[in-house]
């Protein structure tokens, strides 16, 4: 690497953070277009006193619910606007609707990966939307309905890069990851070779990768088709995802009526034709088109 280089990426780096979009020269990257979205109607008349976060927000008139703010097409955080968009946004907002409260009115809270289980615990916020992992462990701490889409582990790289194509190549390589993800921890057991660095977010660790800090960003396809589509002359995404990330709406764990009302929102809407048309103008927009939701796992209260 040249120092020249280096300088340059730095650059880029700072310019992006400093506009807020793609790069100088090029043509702004589309992001959602308010548009496209679909519009959900509010349900009237709308209750579930059984659920005591229904209930609680209820009183307050309007739902919190915590999402990311630097996930490209997933949960991203205008600057400027302070407003947020993404499929994960869109997954909030119906399913706020369905639960009657007009997703114009949700306050949304940007919690990282590693601080998900304790917000949901502490009654932060009433529920979680952001490319959230379902799995056993995490299940003992807090609820899941869905999942809602299934995504796959993969690498992001730089665009020069040759020797990193897959998981076996990360060898000695520095591999950023967020504290606190499955990403992070199935690296740390399957791939014990890698060089192993973690920041509380993802958008860090790309920070890291296009100044030469670290060799690979690690973490679910859907995230990382997001920043490649950012900055496509300096970034790719490599090999095929090695393992399956289902998301879930995370909700408060002995909060049953509030997690079947969402399975039964979430089914609702994956017929209708929103889910499609949620995806179709947001995540669709880094290049795949729209997947097969997968099936709601209804698992039994307890
Ligand atoms: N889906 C993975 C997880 O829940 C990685 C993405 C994230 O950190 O949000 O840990």
């Amino acid at each position: 690497m040249t120092h020249t280089r280096a300088l340059g990426a730095l650059l880029l780096v700072l310019l992006l953070a400093v506009a807020g979009c793609g790069r100088p020269g090029s043509p702004p990257v589309k992001g959602p277009q308010p548009e496209d979205l679909p519009v959900f109607k509010v349900a009237t008349g709308f209750r579930l006193p059984q659920s005591p976060t229904w209930e609680r927000a209820r009183k307050r008139g309007h739902l919190v619910v915590g999402v990311k703010e630097d996930q490209p097409y997933m949960g991203e955080k205008d600057p400027a606007s302070g407003r947020y968009s993404g499929f994960d946004v869109e997954i909030a907002k119906m399913m706020s609707a369905a639960l009657g409260f007009d997703p114009k009115t949700i306050e949304y809270k940007t919690i990282a990966s590693a601080n998900r289980e304790t917000a949901l615990q502490n009654g932060q916020i009433d529920y979680y939307v952001g490319t959230y992992t379902i799995n056993d462990n995490r299940k003992k701490q807090v609820g899941f309905a869905g999942p809602y889409f299934m995504a796959g582990q993969s690498l992001l790289v730089r665009k020069d890069e040759k020797d990193i194509k897959g998981p076996d190549d990360l060898t000695g390589k520095k591999v950023c990851s967020a504290a606190g993800s499955t990403p992070y921890q199935r690296l740390q057991k399957e791939y014990p070779g890698a060089v192993l660095v973690a920041y509380d977010t993802y958008s860090v660790c790309v920070d890291n990768l296009l100044t030469y800090q670290v060799d690979a960003v690690s973490t679910d396809d859907s995230i990382l088709l997001g920043y490649a589509a950012k900055v496509p002359e300096e970034l790719k995404v490599v090999g095929e995802p090695f393992s399956e990330e289902p998301y879930g709406i995370g909700v408060p764990r002995s909060d049953n009526a509030l997690r079947f009302a969402l399975d039964d929102a979430l089914e609702e809407n994956e017929k209708n034709g929103n889910w499609k048309k949620a995806y179709e103008a947001t995540l669709g927009l880094s290049g795949e088109p729209a997947p097969t939701p997968p099936a709601i796992d209804r698992y039994p209260a307890g």
